[in-house]
């Protein structure tokens, strides 16, 4: 049983700190907003009121937080008085970053982690918040091997398919590179399906052949932009998420910056990223992701 200090009590920590707890880990939660912590311990949760309070008798820390600025605030300090996980934090304790943020700083809280006596490993997630209640996240971890050996058992807790993936950073190298694939292949089928439309093709018609064709993908099978033929995808119930447009916008830019800094060229990426934007800059930043299918054929409703 691990002492978990939780930082970071968002739409994804909360059901991750629940499955915590039920796999018998103690888990102490932390967030910067008050009203957060509150909503935590409403539901039963213990919570923290400092940063320094939750990593006191913690001996793993695992955080969710939005961005890298975020993820750096936490573990290098949040201001001249107020230290970080890297100032609090008890020696030997073992640090996990489970957020999808750019790759320098990854790697540059990890190197600080490293410098200050730490093992930490960037551990983003494949799954948005149904799979984090399930406890069926997919985890990519990026760090030694000693990392990954210590950071498996409790990730377990959240989610069975846990890979390492190379050394600090690549785990969220591959997580961007994963979401550019799914935010790619969103546009390439609803521009697909938009077409088949206008060339008289029913949708379920299109879904049943191309899903055993070359033309498949997740996209399509599991995912469908369109109303019918996956039920339980959100075009069934006007595009609520699943996956926000908003937070695979941010995927996308994720990818754009990774791109321009090596050097790769990425332009279909870059085209799917403008329509997110769209998409985004429309009021539509709540809508899953997949109402890129309603932004290219002209069928938004109203924000
Ligand atoms: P969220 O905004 O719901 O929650 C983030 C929480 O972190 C907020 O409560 C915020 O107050 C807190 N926070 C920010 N800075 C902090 C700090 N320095 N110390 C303590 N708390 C801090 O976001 P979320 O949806 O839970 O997403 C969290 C991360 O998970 C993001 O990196 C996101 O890209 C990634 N992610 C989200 C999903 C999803 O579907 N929501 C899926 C996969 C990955």
């Amino acid at each position: 049983m691990a002492r978990i200090a939780f930082i970071g009590l968002g739409n994804m920590g909360r059901p991750m700190c629940d499955n915590l707890t039920k796999a018998g880990h103690d888990v102490l939660g932390y967030d910067v907003v008050p009203e957060a912590r509150d909503a935590y311990a409403a539901a039963g949760g213990r919570v923290a009121s400092t940063l320094a309070e939750a990593l006191a008798d913690a001996d793993t820390v695992i955080s969710m937080i939005p961005t890298g600025k975020h993820v750096r605030a936490a573990y290098e300090g949040q201001g001249e008085d107020e230290g970080g996980v890297l100032t609090h934090a008890r020696p030997g304790t073992m640090l996990i970053d489970c957020s999808t943020i750019d790759v320098e700083s990854a790697r540059a809280v990890s190197k600080a982690a490293a410098e200050a006596g730490f093992v930490m490993v960037d551990a983003p997630v494949s799954g948005a918040v149904p799979a984090a209640q399930a406890g069926t996240l997919t985890f990519m971890v990026g760090g030694t091997a000693e990392g990954f050996e210590r950071a498996r058992p409790v990730l377990a807790a959240m989610g069975p398919k846990i890979f390492h993936v190379g050394a600090s950073g690549n785990g969220v190298a591959l997580k961007i590179c994963n979401n550019m694939m799914a935010g790619m292949s969103m546009v390439a089928i609803s521009e697909v399906l938009a077409l088949a439309e206008k060339l008289g093709l029913d949708h379920q018609t299109v879904y049943d052949v191309m899903t055993v064709s070359s033309g498949n993908c997740w996209a399509l099978q599991s995912y469908c932009p369109v109303p019918g033929p996956v039920p339980a995808s959100p075009a069934n119930r006007d595009y609520q998420p699943g996956f926000a447009a908003a937070m695979m916008l941010k995927d996308m830019r994720l990818s754009q910056a990774a791109a321009a800094t090596s050097g790769a060229a990425t332009p279909l990426a870059g085209s799917a990223a403008a329509l997110y934007q769209m998409l985004v800059e429309h009021g539509h930043g709540n809508k899953d992701f997949s109402a890129v299918f309603a932004l290219i054929t002209g069928r938004l409703t109203s924000a």
